[in-house]
């Protein structure tokens, strides 16, 4: 038996307010709304619909999320072979959808999270009125904006270590950042590689010392102090990198870095700007929740995987993650419908 999930259309030329003050007037009501189509969104739809939510979806500008990107994903369990990432999600949109996920295209674009029932604007021209909300946006890594990164994207380019370190096993590689997460990058690559390079435009590390120390005290890792990248070469796949050292000093010079995988620590970026006024984020804006479970600090409203998440950032944690949020959304439901 369905418990919630009807669609109530407004009547025709019936209007709202957006919260940014433009006026809308195609309005729909669904009781679960999930925003983002990665490994975290379409879990949370699978475990919705089941339960009979009938939740709907929007994909975002990016259908199937971050894994749309890559080539193989060799690490989300159940696929003893290995699966292209297109691939994955394409499997798991079908799940989401065998069970009554109503999946669209569209952007949320602005967010009123003040009152029940809550008021998602979709492409700034749709409202979506939804008791329930689960935000799986994700999080979007920082590159350099060189256009070698998108030249050799997959074919020796990188943002997730844990993701392609093992495609570089015995290796070169360098990680481009001195912050914790290029420090914790460049430990967990001198496992599996055969010299890390650290290029750091900096003469000093910005990670914690703890983790200075880590590096300091790895015999394979190299820190390139002052050193910047300015472009990476090879034939179809990365062979080195070209840097300049000091730059805009007297002793700048052009260094020649003979690599092959080039790893991007710079920062990540959660897509959580439209909830910022509603939601208790961290520093960099990742959407806090309570520990063990997915909820914020709006009842109703649910943040599961990378927008929450600043330390795993795996599509397993993710989905894990969605389905939590799911359950998280359905309990809350039927003690507050
Ligand atoms: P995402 O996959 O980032 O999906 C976010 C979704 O939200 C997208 O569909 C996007 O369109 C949507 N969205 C964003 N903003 C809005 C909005 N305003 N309105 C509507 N929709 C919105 N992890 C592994 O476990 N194994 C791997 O091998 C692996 N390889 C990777 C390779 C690459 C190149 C990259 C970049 C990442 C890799 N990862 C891997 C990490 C993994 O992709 C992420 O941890 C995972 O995708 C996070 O899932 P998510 O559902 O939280 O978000
Ligand atoms: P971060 O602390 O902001 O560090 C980013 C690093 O990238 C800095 O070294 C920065 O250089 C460099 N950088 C940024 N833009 C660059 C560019 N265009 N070119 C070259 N270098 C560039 O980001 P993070 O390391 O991802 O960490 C984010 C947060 O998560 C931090 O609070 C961190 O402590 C936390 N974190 C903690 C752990 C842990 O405790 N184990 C692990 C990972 C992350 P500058 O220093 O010169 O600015």
């Amino acid at each position: 038996m369905a418990l919630f999930g009807k669609l109530d259309n407004l009547d025709a030329g019936q209007t709202e307010d957006q919260p940014n003050g433009k006026e809308i007037s195609d309005v729909e009501k669904t009781r679960v709304l999930i925003i983002g189509s990665g490994p975290a969104g379409y879990t949370a739809a699978i475990y919705a619909a089941r339960a009979n939510l009938k939740p709907m979806m929007y994909e975002g500008l990016q259908p199937g999320g971050q894994l749309t990107t890559t080539t193989e994903v060799e690490n989300f369990p159940g696929y003893p072979s290995g699966i292209t990432g297109p691939e994955m999600m394409e499997d798991l949109k079908k799940q989401a959808e065998r069970f009554g996920t109503d999946i669209r295209f569209g952007l949320a674009t602005d967010a009123d999270l003040s009152e029940r029932p809550f008021k998602i604007t979709i492409d700034d021209k749709k409202i979506i009125e939804t008791d329930s909300l689960i935000i799986a946006t994700g999080a979007t890594a920082k590159y350099l904006g060189l256009e070698d990164e998108s030249k050799y994207a997959g074919s020796g380019v990188s943002a997730c270590a844990t993701c392609d370190g093992f495609f570089y096993r015995g290796k070169d590689v360098a990680v481009v950042g001195g912050g914790d997460t290029a420090a914790e990058e460049a430990i967990y690559l001198a496992g599996l590689a055969n010299k890390v390079y650290m290029i750091v435009r900096r003469d000093v590390l910005r990670a914690s010392k703890v983790m200075q120390e880590r590096v300091f005290n790895t015999p394979n890792i190299e820190i390139l102090w002052e050193h910047q990248t300015k472009g990476l070469y090879g034939d179809g796949v990365v062979e080195g990198a070209i840097l300049t050292k000091k730059k805009g000093t007297p002793e700048e010079e052009e260094v020649m870095l003979k690599i092959d995988g080039f790893f991007l620590a710079i920062g990540h970026k959660p897509n959580s700007d439209i909830f910022k006024d509603y939601l208790d984020t961290d520093q960099v804006g990742y959407i806090k929740t309570i520990p063990g479970t997915t909820k914020t600090n709006v009842p109703g409203v649910y943040a599961c995987g990378d927008v929450q998440d600043s330390v795993y950032r795996q599509a397993v944690t993710a989905a894990g993650t969605g389905c939590m949020a799911a359950m998280d959304a359905e309990r809350w439901l039927a003690e507050n419908s």
